[in-house]
């Protein structure tokens, strides 16, 4: 009688390891389709608009590389925020939301590589109304209509995050046209549509997802 009550002490001990392994690969099972998926659109956005854009709107430049590390600083920062926000609507810190909105908000710019590469191009082809569209139409198929709703959401936060972190000028309604202007003006406006569509992703997320009962466990769905 006594070995069979010790013997049902191991169990708990080896569920551990599994556990994070789960959680590691529903981590990359949620976020990576939606971030490949948004790299591919930026990319094909970036070669579309690089094709039928007129040559006289390929102006677009590398920043100077001495600027490059407090930029991206500065976009790491503006994700980090968008993904705490919507964590904070979400009522707990939330991997994928904050991994998510922070890979959005950094990866946008690359849309610069043609430049990267010495190829003259269009400035800034996926910091348009066109990208914004098209990438909330590919996300929800891809994301939102699997449950994760929050996802497209997120990432329209993350895109004003980023036009509001920029400076500069921008054709924001290309391919329509490829005149450039200055979104100075609307910088603010710009981040606090940042912030309440950032809080609308976790309040979905929350919704979708009622918080369970175990306070002190993380969640990474
Ligand atoms: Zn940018």
């Amino acid at each position: 009688m006594k070995q069979v009550m010790t013997e049902t002490v191991t169990p708990p001990l080896q569920a551990k390891p599994s556990s994070f392994v789960s959680k590691i690969r529903r981590w990359v099972s949620d976020v990576f389709p939606s971030l490949l998926v948004f790299v591919v659109v930026n990319l094909a956005i970036t070669l579309i608009f690089l094709v039928i854009s007129p040559p006289s709107s390929h102006t677009g430049t590398l920043r100077p590389e001495s600027s490059i590390a407090p930029k991206e600083l500065e976009l790491f920062s503006a994700g980090l925020a968008v993904g705490l926000v919507a964590s904070l609507a979400y009522r707990r810190l939330d991997v994928n939301l904050v991994t998510l909105a922070v890979a959005f908000v950094v990866l946008l710019d690359m849309d610069h590589l043609p430049a990267f590469f010495g190829i003259n191009q269009p400035i800034r082809p996926a910091h348009s109304l066109a990208f914004l569209a098209i990438t909330l139409v590919v996300l929800y198929f891809v994301a939102g209509r699997r449950g994760h709703i929050e996802i497209p959401i997120l990432f329209a936060s993350a895109f004003f995050a980023h036009m509001a972190a920029d400076t500069g000028v921008f054709a924001f309604f290309a391919p329509v046209s490829f005149n450039y202007y200055s979104l100075q003006s609307v910088q603010i406006p710009f981040i606090a549509l940042a912030v309440c569509i950032a809080a609308l992703a976790g309040y979905v997320k929350n919704r979708e997802k009622p918080l369970p009962k175990a306070r002190n466990s993380v969640i990474y769905g």
